[in-house]
């Protein structure tokens, strides 16, 4: 597999308008070992971040840890002069953490996040599921004791904030959700800049195609505009198609009916995404060998992968 790709929306003259980069691709619960080197073993994570802009984190899960630790030492590689480095100033560089929803494989790796131990970073923090004062009680209680030994300082780096339905702007980022089909209730993320969408993300989603009960085909309506055109789709697909059945209300989709959707929606690049933490690194290339053969017999454009750990793609 190549380091990275473009999938793209952008041309050669402008560069790219952001790039996805992932830290954690698995679902439900870590999953380490020799059968997952190639996709990885940490749940999910992902960093969208524009040429010279903020940085955005989706949710929490164990890939965060590595990409704190990146983030820092991108801080060390570019010091400014003089500035010590409890003194905020042009080094310190905002972080926008945004949560689909708190079920422990989005959230675990939170308090071992590099830059949440830092004086000269602040960490901004939305959740897709929950409204503010319950959200600042448990992004507490994640570094807190019984969870996590007291830490001295690390509460004033944390920032919770309200996220109502609607948008949020970052820098040059406007974030948008739309609630996801999944128990306890979830965001689904999309990423636009000025010229449009970037990428969305999705990474817990029943998309139940085949539903017929009328409120669920209009959310299904209202998720295809809400993806409508989208370059990059970040997609659970965490069940096989003969999985569905046993596992319907569960709150996933299979890979088929993530291709299905990136297809319905015009998208250039789905990415399959919450890997089941059983399927080993033979078995989801057989599932994207499958999905690209679906797709040359429909002659559809979609480019489809499997999104593994380290994968940057640029949009
Ligand atoms: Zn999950
Ligand atoms: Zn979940």
């Amino acid at each position: 597999m190549p380091d990275s790709a473009s999938p793209s929306s952008s041309s050669a003259e402008d560069g790219p308008r952001a790039r996805v980069r992932f830290w954690g691709t698995r679902g439900t619960c870590a999953s380490p070992g020799p059968r997952t080197v190639r996709y990885g073993g940490n749940t999910p994570c992902v960093e969208v971040r524009a040429n010279g802009g903020p940085t955005l984190v989706l949710d929490a899960g164990t890939g965060i840890r590595a990409l704190g630790q990146h983030l820092q030492s991108r801080l060390k590689a570019t010091p400014v002069p003089d500035m010590p480095a409890s003194n905020p100033g042009p080094q310190d560089q905002a972080i926008h953490l945004f949560l689909t929803h708190r079920h422990a494989d989005h959230v675990m790796g939170l308090p071992h996040f590099a830059p949440l131990h830092s004086r000269s970073r602040s960490v901004h923090v939305r959740c897709g599921d929950g409204d503010c004062p319950t959200l600042t009680q448990f992004v507490s209680s994640l570094v807190s004791p019984p969870l996590f030994p007291y830490v001295d300082g690390l509460a004033g780096q944390l920032l919770v904030h309200e996220w109502p339905t609607g948008e949020v702007s970052v820098g040059t980022f406007r974030v948008h959700r739309f609630n996801a089909n999944h128990p306890g209730g979830a965001a689904i993320i999309r990423v636009d800049d000025a010229t449009g969408p970037i990428m969305a993300y999705a990474p817990d989603n029943e998309l139940a195609l085949h539903a017929t009960q009328a409120e669920h085909v209009e959310w299904l309506a209202g998720l295809r505009d809400f993806l409508n055109g989208v370059p990059l789709l970040v997609h659970d697909a965490m069940y096989r198609p003969d999985e569905l059945t046993r596992h319907a209300g569960w709150g996933h989709s299979s890979d088929m009916e993530a291709v299905q959707l990136a297809m319905d929606c015009g998208v250039q690049t789905l990415a399959l995404f919450h890997h089941h933490p059983d399927r080993d690194d033979d078995a989801i290339e057989r599932i994207v060998d499958e999905a690209r053969h679906h797709l040359l017999e429909r002659k559809s454009p979609l480019r489809t992968l499997a999104a593994w750990e380290g994968l940057t793609l640029s949009v």
